[in-house]
C-alpha cells in the first residue's frame, strides 16, 4: 500500500505575462506591440547612459519596421521619481499612446508601469499606490524588455517610485499593471557594467529567498525560488568577473524571471521594507545595494525563526553542510552570504554612500511604514530594527 502524501495545503498561482524567454527575442518587440495598437510609448533612460544607445537604436528601428508610431520617452532615471513618471505620462496622452513599452532594468520597466496607469487616470501614479485607489481597466497595456537580471519586474503587478519631497519610495500594486508581454534576451544583458550586474544578481537572489521564507509561499513559488537561488549562486559570480558569457547571463536572465514570478506570487519581507526605506532616503543607493546593506544583520536576526529553510539554502551555497544539523547548517549560512557578498563586491554599508549617522533612527521608522516586514519568519521590534539599521551602518 502506498504512503499517504503529506496534505497540500490550498493556494493559488497566478501568472498573465505571454513571456518570451531568449537570445534574439527582442526581434519580436514590434509584433508583439502590434497586437495593442500603432502608438507606441517608449520609455528608456537617456541613450547617454553607458551601454544603452545601441539597443534604443536598434528596438526603434525594429518598431518602426512593424508600421508602429513610436514616441520615445527617453527620461528614466534610477530610483525612478513621480516627476519623471509625471513627464512619461504627459508625452503618453499627448501621443494618445496604445502601449508603453519599457525597455531597461527595473527602473524603466516600473516607469513604463506607472506611465499606464498615469496616462489613463485622474492625478498621479502616486494617487494608485497599493493602499489608496486601485488602478482600473483603462490602463493602457504594458510589453517590458528586461535588460538587468534584476528586479522581475518584467512578470510582476509592482512598480516602484519615489515621491522626492518626502523621500518615500512605494508602489503600484496591481494585476493590471502585470506586463502584457515580456521579453527576456539575455543578449541585451551583455553591456551591463560589473557592479551594476552585482547588484541587480544579487537582487535575484533577495527575491527567491524572501519568497521563500514568505508566509504566501507555495509548493509552485518553492520550486521556482530553489531553483533560481541555485541559479544565481553557481553564475552570478562568473557573470560578474565576465559578463560576455552569454551561457551565465542566460542562467541570470531565467533565475531572475523565476524569482520574478516568486515575488508576484508570494511577496518579499524584511530587507525590501527596508531597502525601500534606504533607497527612499538616499536615490544614490541601487535597489540591490540597499539589500546588500541590510542582509547580513537580517540574517543574523532571522535563522533561529526558520532554520531548516534557511538550512536547506545554505547547502545550495555550500555543499559541504549536507550532513549538518540544520541549526548548525543555517548558522553557517550567515558567514558563507558575507563571503558571497564579498565575493561579488557587495559587502556594503550605509556609510559607503554617504548616508548621515544621525538619519538612522529615522530610517529604522521608514523601514516599518510598508508591511514587508511582518511577512519575516521573525517580526522586528521597533528596537530590533534599529539595531538592524545601527548595524548595517559600517560593514568591515
Ligand atoms: P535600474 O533599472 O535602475 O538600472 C540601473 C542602471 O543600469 C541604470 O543606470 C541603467 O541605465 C543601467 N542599465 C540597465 N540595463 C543596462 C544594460 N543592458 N547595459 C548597460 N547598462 C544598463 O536597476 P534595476 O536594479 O534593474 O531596477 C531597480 C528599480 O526596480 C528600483 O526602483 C527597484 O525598487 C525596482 N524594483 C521593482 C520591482 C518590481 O517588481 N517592479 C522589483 C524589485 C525592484
Amino acid at each position: 500500500m502506498s504512503q499517504a502524501l503529506t496534505k497540500i495545503s490550498s493556494f493559488n498561482y497566478f501568472q498573465p505575462t505571454d513571456i518570451r524567454f531568449g537570445c534574439g527575442r527582442l526581434c519580436e518587440a514590434g509584433e508583439a506591440a502590434r497586437r495593442f495598437g500603432r502608438r507606441t510609448l517608449l520609455v528608456t533612460c537617456p541613450a547617454s547612459y553607458p551601454g544603452i544607445a545601441q539597443m534604443i537604436d536598434r528596438i526603434k528601428g525594429m518598431l518602426s519596421d512593424a508600421g508602429l508610431d513610436v514616441r520615445h520617452f527617453d527620461g528614466v532615471i534610477p530610483n525612478p521619481t513621480t516627476e519623471s513618471v509625471s513627464a512619461g505620462a504627459l508625452m503618453a496622452r499627448e501621443h494618445n499612446a496604445d502601449v508603453v513599452i519599457g525597455m531597461g532594468g527595473g527602473s524603466s520597466m516600473d516607469t513604463a508601469k506607472a506611465i499606464a496607469v498615469e496616462a489613463t487616470h485622474a492625478g498621479t501614479a502616486w494617487d494608485y499606490l497599493f493602499f489608496k485607489t486601485p488602478p482600473t481597466e483603462k490602463t493602457l497595456p504594458v510589453i517590458a524588455v528586461s535588460t538587468t537580471s534584476g528586479t522581475g519586474s518584467q512578470v510582476t503587478q509592482v512598480a516602484v517610485m519615489t515621491e522626492t519631497a518626502t523621500r518615500t519610495k512605494s508602489a503600484i500594486y496591481h494585476p493590471i499593471i502585470c506586463p502584457r508581454v515580456a521579453i527576456v534576451d539575455p543578449e541585451l544583458m551583455i553591456s551591463v557594467p560589473e557592479h551594476i550586474t552585482a547588484a541587480t544578481g544579487f537582487d535575484v537572489f533577495c527575491h527567491a529567498f524572501e519568497s521563500y521564507l514568505h508566509s504566501n509561499a507555495s509548493p509552485i513559488t518553492d520550486t521556482l525560488a530553489l531553483e533560481a537561488i541555485g541559479l544565481v549562486f553557481r553564475n552570478l559570480p562568473s557573470v560578474v568577473r565576465d559578463g560576455t558569457d552569454i551561457g551565465g547571463r542566460s542562467a541570470m536572465a531565467l533565475a531572475d524571471t523565476l524569482a520574478g514570478l516568486c515575488i508576484a506570487n508570494a511577496g518579499v519581507t524584511l530587507p525590501h521594507g527596508v531597502g525601500m526605506a534606504i533607497s527612499g532616503m538616499y536615490p544614490q543607493i541601487m535597489h540591490g545595494e540597499s539589500l546588500a546593506i541590510v542582509y547580513p544583520s537580517f540574517m543574523r536576526f532571522t535563522w533561529a525563526s526558520a532554520p531548516e529553510k534557511f538550512a536547506r539554502v545554505a547547502r545550495i551555497l555550500n555543499p559541504s553542510l549536507a550532513q549538518a544539523p540544520d541549526d548548525a547548517a543555517a548558522m553557517a549560512f550567515c558567514d558563507d552570504l558575507d563571503s558571497f557578498l564579498k565575493s561579488i563586491g557587495m559587502r556594503l554599508g550605509l556609510a559607503d554612500f554617504g548616508a548621515p549617522e544621525h538619519e538612522l533612527d529615522e530610517l529604522a521608522r521608514a523601514g516599518m511604514v510598508l508591511p514587508d516586514y511582518k511577512s519575516n519568519p521573525r517580526i522586528a521590534t521597533s528596537d530590533e530594527m534599529l539595531s538592524i539599521i545601527h548595524e548595517s551602518y559600517r560593514r568591515n
